[in-house]
């Protein structure tokens, strides 16, 4: 007898931002592997489960993921609930496939619980559509990050084709892509948000494509998704009109 093992969205950060599916996993678990990005609240629903960290934030290698793939397959044969716990949602930027594969091929099963990706829990926060109605009828979901052995992409044409793009794990090479998108065409007043922590204690930041190409983005602590179209403007006008806005308020006050 082996376990199934579950690959569980842990969502954006905030615990609660996780499913019942989710949650009543984690209560039944009794071995769970969780990413560097899964709030410790999460982590602690798994109330009997012996607790495993893995993978680092940045740089994961496939070394790394093979590490993880083998510990799954011993864990399913060894305990009975196995929970993979991913940040956001396992089947975008997760290396899902990778561990789905591994546990196939050693004829294990496995579950995939969907979870909150970045970009949506960014989008709920901000209150802005990204598929506002008359700005925008696509989105792309993009990272510029490439894995040692991977050939490189081309993720910059689908930032130029859809109107509103989301780039995961972009955000300290802020100045190469806005210059990359710049030099394929894509116009360099186009509106930039970038939301770090998202669900979080979230911040925001508003630029242009054409600004982030000179000046590169503010020093940020936590992770970050890069959210670019035309959808933003009316954010950006308003966060660039807000330097007047406290005079007014003082003499409005007076
Ligand atoms: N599977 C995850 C993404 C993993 S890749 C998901 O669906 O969200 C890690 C990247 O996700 C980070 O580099 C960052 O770009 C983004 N990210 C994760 N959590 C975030 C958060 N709370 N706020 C903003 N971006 C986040």
């Amino acid at each position: 007898m082996t376990a199934t093992v579950y690959l569980v969205g842990a969502g954006p950060g905030a615990p609660d931002l996780i499913t019942l599916r989710a949650a009543r996993l984690l209560e039944a678990a009794d071995i769970v592997f969780y990413d560097a990005l899964v709030h410790a609240d999460t982590v602690a629903l798994a109330k009997n489960a012996e607790k495993v960290a893995v993978g680092k934030r940045y740089g994961k290698h496939s070394a790394a993921q093979l590490f993880i793939n083998k510990r799954l397959v011993d864990a399913a044969r060894k305990y009975k609930t196995v929970v993979r716990l991913k940040g956001g949602d396992p089947m975008l930027f997760g290396r899902a496939q990778e561990e789905i594969d591994a546990l196939a091929e050693a004829g294990i099963a496995c579950e995939v619980v969907p979870g909150i990706t970045a970009a949506l829990a960014a989008s709920a926060e901000l209150g802005i559509s990204l598929t506002r109605r008359g700005l925008s009828r696509s989105v792309a979901f993009a990272t510029p990050r490439v894995g040692r052995e991977e050939q490189p992409s081309d993720w910059a044409a689908s930032l130029i084709n859809a109107d509103t793009g989301v780039l995961y794990m972009a955000a300290h090479e802020a100045r190469e892509i806005a210059a990359q998108l710049i030099a394929r065409g894509k116009s360099a007043g186009t509106p930039v948000m970038v939301v770090e922590n998202a669900s979080l204690q979230s911040r925001r930041h508003l630029t242009t494509l054409g600004a982030m190409a000179h000046e590169g983005l503010p020093a940020l602590e936590g992770p970050a998704v890069l959210m670019l179209g035309e959808v933003y403007r009316a954010a950006l006008e308003a966060a660039t009109a807000l330097p007047q806005s406290p005079r007014k308020a003082n003499n409005a006050a007076k």
